[in-house]
């Protein structure tokens, strides 16, 4: 077992939001393994995902694929999947969609992330939604991030807005527009990553 995988197994056995009081019950979730090259990092987990017990595996989980068969990363070659917060938070009490989390589960998760993005080092993360983009990219207007990407030293982190219904976003058409932009640089990225001999687990369709 690596270091990652070691990791895995603390995480899914965190009950830290439990104990503080924030979600009756811990459920953990997240997939991937060492050899990936390429980490979404989503909101949360939904309640279809509890049910699953992978990431991404409900409504949004389907749109999110359909965007990466888009960006050439097939059904069969995911990424990296994780979350800002690894746990089910619960619908939201108003309005649709599921809860968002509280800036304390945010921070009691955040040593998570961290030891998962130290240990892995993805070349490509793509951040799903506000949360994700708020953590890794900084607070900032949606339609100002999406279709940019941002090189690190390491890393290129892409902005995608989140799949989820719950969301009016993409439902102007200079958004979705923004959206096809955005994809197209997660294709151009993961070619890179393949063209440099280094994607690791993925696959592109051409
Ligand atoms: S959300 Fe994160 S910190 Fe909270 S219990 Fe789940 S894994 Fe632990």
């Amino acid at each position: 077992m690596d270091r990652l995988a070691r990791l895995h197994r603390e995480i899914r056995a965190c009950t830290k939001c439990v104990a503080a009081g924030y979600l009756a019950t811990a459920m953990p979730i997240l997939a991937g393994t060492s050899r990936d090259r390429v980490a979404i990092v989503g909101q949360a987990p939904g309640a279809i995902e509890i049910t699953t017990g992978l990431p991404f595996t409900g409504r949004s989980g389907r749109i999110l694929r359909e965007w990466l068969a888009e960006a050439g990363i097939d059904e069969a070659h995911l990424p990296y999947r994780t979350a800002v917060t690894k746990c089910f938070p619960g619908k939201a009490k108003t309005g649709p969609g599921d809860r968002r989390p509280s800036p304390a589960e945010i921070e009691l998760c955040a040593p998570w992330l961290e030891q998962e993005l130290a240990l892995l080092k993805p070349r490509v993360i793509l951040l799903i939604g506000t949360l994700a983009i708020e953590r890794l990219w900084g607070r900032v207007a949606l339609a100002s991030v999406i279709g940019t990407l941002r090189r690190e030293p390491d890393r290129v982190l892409i902005p995608l807005p989140h799949p989820s219904g719950a969301s009016r976003w993409l439902n102007e058409p200079a958004n979705k527009a923004l959206l096809r932009k955005a994809l197209r640089l997660v294709r151009r990225e993961v070619v890179g990553l393949d063209s440099a001999g280094i994607a690791g687990r993925m696959h592109r369709s051409r």
